[in-house]
This record gives C-alpha cells, sequence and structure tokens, in this order.
C-alpha cells in the first residue's frame, strides 16, 4: 500500500510534539525516520497505526483519507513492532495464546493455520508454540513479535526501534529477516530508528526529525556518503 502523510499535527495538551510532518512512501517501499530522542518518531508512527487519539493533517492508504473519529477498522492492514518485545509480549502466555489474540485473527478464522504460517515465516520452530516468553531468547522473542503483527495479513509494517534492544549479532539476523519479509509479502514499511546503520540496512528514504519536525529528506545512499545538507543530519552521521 502506498502512504501519504501530509501536514501530520499532534498535540498533548498544550504541547505541539508532531508540527506538520510530511513524507509519501510508495508501495513496497521502506522509509525510515532517524532523529533524537523526544523528536516526535514514535508519536508519528503510532499516529499512522490508528493509536493515537487525535492528529491533524492527512494519513492516507492507497489515496484513501483516514477518518478523524476513530474507526479501527481503517487501520487493519498496519501493524507496528514496537523496540522491546519483553515488554509487548505477556509474560504469562503462551506464544500461543499470544499470537491468537487479536481479535481481527479469529475473525479471519483457521487461527491453528495462521500461527503455524507466521512462525515459520519468522523461522521459529512449531514448538515455540508452547514456551513463554522468558523461554526464549531476545532476538527469538522478536521474532515472536513480528509472527504477530504479521498474523492477520497486513500490508503495511511501522517498525519502531525494532532491533535496539538487541545484541549487535541478533540485530543483523532480525534486519535480514525483515527484509526477505519484505520481499516476500510485499510489505510497505515505515522503521523509526536512531542507528543510521540500522536504517541503512533497510530503507531507502530517510526523513531526518528535529524537535516535532521533519528537517530533512534523503536517499539512504545519500545519508551513507554523507550528501546531506541539514546541520542536524550531518551531526547525526557524526554521532553515529
Ligand atoms: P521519540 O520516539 O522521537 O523519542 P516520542 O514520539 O515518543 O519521541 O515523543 C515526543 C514527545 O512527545 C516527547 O516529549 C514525549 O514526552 C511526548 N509524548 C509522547 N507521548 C505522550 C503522551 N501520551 N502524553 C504526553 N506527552 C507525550
Ligand atoms: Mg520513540
Amino acid at each position: 500500500m502506498t502512504i501519504e502523510i501530509h501536514n501530520l499535527r499532534i498535540r498533548f495538551g498544550e504541547r505541539e510534539v508532531v508540527k506538520g510532518v510530511s513524507f509519501k512512501v510508495e508501495e513496497g517501499g521502506s522509509f525510515g525516520i532517524v532523529g533524537e530522542s523526544g523528536s516526535g518518531k514514535s508519536t508519528v508512527l503510532r499516529a499512522m497505526a490508528g493509536l493515537n487519539t487525535s492528529w491533524m493533517g492527512r494519513i492516507a492508504f492507497n489515496d484513501e483519507a483516514a477518518p478523524q473519529h476513530r474507526t479501527p477498522d481503517f487501520f487493519r492492514k498496519v501493524q507496528m513492532v514496537f523496540q522491546d518485545p519483553y515488554g509487548s509480549l505477556h509474560p504469562r502466555q503462551t506464544i500461543d495464546r499470544i499470537l491468537s489474540e487479536l481479535p481481527l485473527v479469529h475473525r479471519m478464522g483457521d487461527v491453528d493455520q495462521r500461527i503455524a504460517r507466521a512462525l515459520s515465516d519468522v523461522a521459529l520452530p512449531q514448538s515455540s508454540r508452547f514456551r513463554y516468553p522468558h523461554q526464549l531468547s531476545g532476538g527469538q522473542r522478536q521474532r515472536v513479535a513480528i509472527a504477530r503483527a504479521l498474523i492477520a495479513d497486513p500490508r503495511i509494517l511501522l517498525l519502531d526501534e525494532p532491533t535496539s534492544a538487541l545484541d549487535v549479532s541478533v540485530q543483523a539476523e532480525i534486519l535480514n529477516l525483515l527484509s526477505d519479509l519484505r520481499a516476500e509479502r510485499k510489505l510497505t514499511y515505515v522503521m523509526v530508528s536512531h542507528n543510521l546503520g540500522v536504517i541503512a540496512h533497510l530503507c531507502t528514504d530517510v526523513g531526518v526529525m528535529i524537535d516535532g519536525q521533519m528537517v530533512e529528506q534523503v536517499t539512504a545512499d545519500d545519508l551513507r556518503r554523507g550528501n546531506v545538507t541539514h546541520p542536524h543530519t550531518q551531526e547525526l552521521r557524526r554521532l553515529s
């Protein structure tokens, strides 16, 4: 699905934390968002997943604009993967239970088969169904979180620092998995990370956020080569 974000504005009380952000992602594309902590990256993603209560501007998928009132149905093709799979997976539920919990999955039927397919998509053994999150490694837990995002057949994955909590070698495994999945399932990605290497691995285009604004958009190649103009982008490159 294509994504169009135009002049997105989000405030919490008196404070505007997203101040007119615009970008587009083509079908099957992969857009990265970088920027320092607190710049509004997660807030943008949450709005795109339909998790924010209110926002202004345009959020459109395949040229169809999201209505302003709460409409979970509009966002059903959009799933989010969070940084800390331990925090987002219920500690006292088996993987089987965690994966069958989405109400959407039940409406779609064939829950058992969907779980089996999702586990094999993320290269986890079927026996992990009967395990609890603490019995898995960090990388395996993030695979479960990705399986949960995939299970309802999304067209768009929003990845919020999906590898930040993982060891470097495991990071590479998860990035390769995400890269393969995007190609196989023709998914469209928006990924947030403070790590430019991680962004360069998976994304073709990158937006740089500072204090609620997207101050520069460049290709990942230009970012790698240092072909950037905004001082903040240059600073991010120096720091990484
Ligand atoms: P990032 O992901 O770039 O680190 P966030 O989008 O999480 O930044 O947060 C942007 C700003 O909005 C921060 O100052 C944060 O404290 C504030 N913020 C985020 N969520 C809420 C909320 N639910 N209520 C009030 N302030 C929030
Ligand atoms: Mg964040």
